[in-house]
């Protein structure tokens, strides 16, 4: 295997120059096999990104993120605040699969899934193609004095840039809030929701900022994903990869000469064209091998294919590939470490699907007031309650009323006798539970309450009752 030539590529990342300024990036227009592919997947994941805040299934909205109040929906699942254990072991099963997929697979989310590629490279992007032009074009505005054509395109191009990021501000608070409460604040208009339009224009100010401005530099400096992938990847992750064998054989990369017969002059494969690193996003050069910037866009794939398509030699110079496969011809093998994290994976799927099971839509709890004690009401003993009831169905609760099933004795509740809880609603409020002496065993005993809606048994409750001592 030949020596790669130049190792000074490690001291630095490719958007910063020798000054230690930010270098601009001008990517050549993609095109390309893989190019078509990754627009189709890009346009479901745009459609499904904008309209999943606003689909709902059973009265509740298909993902919502509301961080706030801590309440999300999952694909319609609702989670409350009381089922963030459920959230966090949803969270952690999306963390470890996406760290068995990039074990496998490394940074294929990156170039084919994550939000950040797909508005950059498939929005934004395209929108900058269309009004600045390709590669050269981009580069000869750039450098140019502020004329009227220059004014113009870059006029343009920040309000339709503002436009885009205030639709996408406006989804994001979707996810955030409801989608219900998002159209609910647009119908009564900005006056009366000035705080949240203030929200809404710092969001759009962080999205200009960073389709605008910051681009690949998410993925490069301030994506944690993007960090992980040193420890996640090694010999056998398939990536996008440069084939250094074929492509510097025993003599190097060399210019392409129609004349000359390559396989017998030892030159490599690649022709030195630099279309590779002229397509690419981040600005690196695949050759170099696998680097951090790389998010695996695939458009150095099809730069070259289309090149060595052009000169004759067989497509695939750079490709989906481990090092293994590279070097040693070993196909893709399912290795130890990913064997163990589908096992983990397995497990957790296993026990979120026995706890969503297991998870009641209905949950009451019925709590001693801390600090009190109990009272001596007439024969009885009476002790005070908090209960809280939440509803998490899309149906209201029109007359909840208390139940106890041991021992027997009476529930007397503060306030309004009859309880209603409106759909994803809670009722909180205070209520009495006297026991006649004869019914308590020891100062501590356990009580079972059942809570009705109507005729309906909706949840089954368990609480501490206190009597006195001397009862013992
Ligand atoms: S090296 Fe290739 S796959 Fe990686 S970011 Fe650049 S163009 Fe995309
Ligand atoms: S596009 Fe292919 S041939 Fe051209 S420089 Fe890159 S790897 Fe070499």
């Amino acid at each position: 295997m030949s020596k790669l030539p130049d190792e000074s590529f490690r001291d630095s990342i490719g958007t910063i120059n020798k000054e230690g300024k930010r270098a601009w990036i001008f990517p050549k227009k993609p095109k390309g096999y893989f190019y078509d592919k990754r627009k189709l997947v890009s346009y479901f994941l745009l459609v499904f990104l904008f309209v999943a805040p606003f689909v709902k299934i059973n009265g509740h909205q298909f993902l919502m993120f509301n961080v706030l109040e801590r309440r999300f929906n999952i694909f319609s699942f609702p989670f409350w605040p009381q089922d963030f254990h459920l959230f966090v072991i949803s969270m952690i099963i999306g963390v470890v699969g996406l760290a068995l997929f990039t074990v496998a697979f490394g940074r294929i989310f990156c170039g084919w899934f994550c939000p950040q590629t797909i508005f950059m490279e498939m929005v934004f992007r395209r929108i900058e193609y269309w009004i600045d032009g390709d590669r050269g074009a981009q580069i000869r505005l750039a450098k140019q004095e502020w004329n009227a054509e220059k004014i113009r395109k870059r006029i343009t191009k920040w309000i339709i840039f503002f436009i885009f990021s205030f639709l996408i501000a406006n989804v994001f608070l979707a996810y955030l809030v409801s989608s219900d409460r998002l159209l609910l604040m647009i119908k009564e208009g900005p006056a009366l929701h000035t705080s949240t339009l203030v929200a809404l224009l710092i969001f759009t100010a962080v999205f200009y900022f960073i389709f605008a401005w910051f681009r690949e530099q998410v993925c490069i400096i301030a994506c944690p994903y993007g960090r992980m992938q040193g420890v996640l990847l090694d010999n056998k992750s398939i990536n996008v990869a440069y084939d250094h064998v074929r492509g510097e054989k025993e003599i190097g990369r060399a210019k392409f000469n129609k004349q000359e017969d390559r396989a017998s002059t030892g030159k490599g494969d690649c022709i030195d064209c630099k279309l590779c690193v002229h397509v690419c996003p981040t600005g690196i050069d695949i050759r170099n091998g696998t680097q951090l910037e790389c998010i695996n866009c695939t458009a150095c794939i099809d730069e070259c294919d289309t090149i060595m398509e052009s000169v004759g030699l067989p497509k695939g110079l750079i490709r989906y590939a481990s090092e293994d496969e590279i070097v040693k011809k070993e196909k893709f093998v399912f290795t130890t470490r990913m064997k163990g994290y589908t096992a983990v994976l397995t497990i957790l799927i296993g026990v979120l699907i026995g706890m969503l099971f297991l998870r009641n839509d209905v949950e009451a709890t019925v709590l001693r007031l801390p600090g009190q004690l109990f009272e001596h009401k007439g024969e009885n003993i009476s002790n005070v309650y908090t209960y809280k009831i939440v509803n998490k169905t899309t149906k209201q609760f029109d007359n909840v009323t208390f139940k106890l099933i041991e021992p027997k004795g009476e529930i007397i509740l503060v306030g309004n006798p009859s309880i209603k809880v409106k759909p994803d609603g809670i009722a909180k409020g205070t209520l009495f539970i006297e026991i006649n002496p004869a019914y308590i065993e020891g100062d501590k005993i356990k009580l079972k309450i059942e809570v009705y809606d109507g005729e309906n048994l909706i949840e089954t409750a368990t609480t501490n009752f206190m009597g006195p001592r001397s009862f013992n």
